[in-house]
């Protein structure tokens, strides 16, 4: 495989993948460098919500395969690596990941949003063994299981709801005075008798010996649980850009509508993208867009001059 294309996507997830479909039909030669997570958040979602024409919602491990194969079948490459780091060369960009450089006219990041951490002692030791990120995934053995869920944002009540089933009896702790999630999630999660919301808590640590045990909580209390699912909120994973393209306060990459960076050739979309809406099919677009924009760089090679 030759190592040169007109246009490199950094992420696979649905706003990579649809950008690599995109750039691929217009005729471009294409590598999407997905990192580990070919899907991206969306990999692991049970039911992805408000996605065009799926009322009761689609498996994200049902849509993220479909995503990746138009993407192959329009003609676009892919490599399961990270990518390590940008550089400008004249009017052409290096991508090093995996130890070998890549490079290209374009650069598309998308590369998302990774999950904040609690930083409480037990929380990396129990990764995997009772700390979750994943209900869909975890479920089939957490059934008549007593959970905790960390956050009361859109994620953390959507991991609830694939709980419902099988948990006994599951714990919301939030921050926050109230949950911050879409009315139909509140209201689905609050009519649950299975469910009891602790608001304006955190939790200090998470307790076990084999496996998760119980955390404990800011008011000294402890709650007994084999299962704690961390949802306290996303951050953009834009370190790539750093020093290269503005970045907003919260550190995500600022693009105009055309998801062009303040970096010539550099374009950004889905998540990682400053003002981003937290929605798979906004995400989608904006890879759509990313791509014809960096498509039309290509064949004009002009800049705008306007500040972003
Ligand atoms: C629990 C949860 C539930 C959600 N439910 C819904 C829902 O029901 N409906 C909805 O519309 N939205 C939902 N969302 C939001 C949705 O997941 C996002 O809008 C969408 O996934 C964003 O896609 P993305 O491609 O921008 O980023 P991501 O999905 O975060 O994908 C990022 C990709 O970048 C890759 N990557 C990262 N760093 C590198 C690197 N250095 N090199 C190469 N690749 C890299 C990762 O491997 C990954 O493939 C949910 C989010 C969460 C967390």
């Amino acid at each position: 495989m030759s190592n040169s294309f007109d246009i490199i996507v950094i992420g696979g997830g649905i706003a990579g993948l649809t950008a690599g479909r995109e750039a691929a039909k217009l005729g471009r030669s294409t590598l999407v460098l997905t990192g580990n997570t070919l899907g991206g958040h969306l990999l692991s979602i049970e039911s992805v919500e408000n996605w065009p024409a799926q009322p009761e919602g689609i498996p994200g491990y049902d849509l993220c395969p479909i995503a990746q194969e138009e993407a192959a079948d329009a003609g676009a490459q892919f490599e399961m690596i990270e990518a390590d780091s940008l550089t400008p060369e004249g009017d052409r960009w290096s991508v090093s990941a995996g130890g070998s450089k890549y490079a290209a006219g374009a650069l598309i990041l998308a590369t998302g949003t990774s999950l904040k951490k609690l930083g409480v002692l037990g929380e990396e030791s129990y990764e995997g063994r009772g700390v979750s990120h994943c209900a869909s995934c975890d479920a089939p053995m957490l059934r008549g299981k007593d959970v905790v869920v960390v956050g009361g944002g859109d994620s953390a009540l959507q991991e609830t709801l694939a709980l419902l089933g099988p948990a006994a009896k599951i714990t919301v702790v939030t921050e926050g005075g109230g949950l911050a999630a879409q009315p139909h999630f509140v209201e689905q999660v609050t009519s649950s008798p299975k469910v009891s919301i602790k608001t304006g808590m955190r939790v200090t640590e998470i307790l076990g010996n084999e496996g998760v045990t119980g955390v404990k909580l800011s008011d000294g209390s402890e709650l007994p649980c084999a299962s704690v699912f961390v949802f306290p909120g996303l951050t953009a994973q834009a370190g790539l850009a750093e020093g290269l393209a503005t970045l907003d306060s919260a550190g995500a990459i600022q693009a105009d509508a055309s998801m062009r960076t303040s970096a010539r050739g550099l374009f950004a979309a889905g998540t990682v993208r400053s003002g981003s809406i937290f929605r798979a099919a906004a995400s989608a677009e904006e890879g759509a867009t990313a791509a014809r924009a960096a498509h039309g760089y290509l064949l004009d090679g002009t800049w705008p001059p306007a500040a972003i």
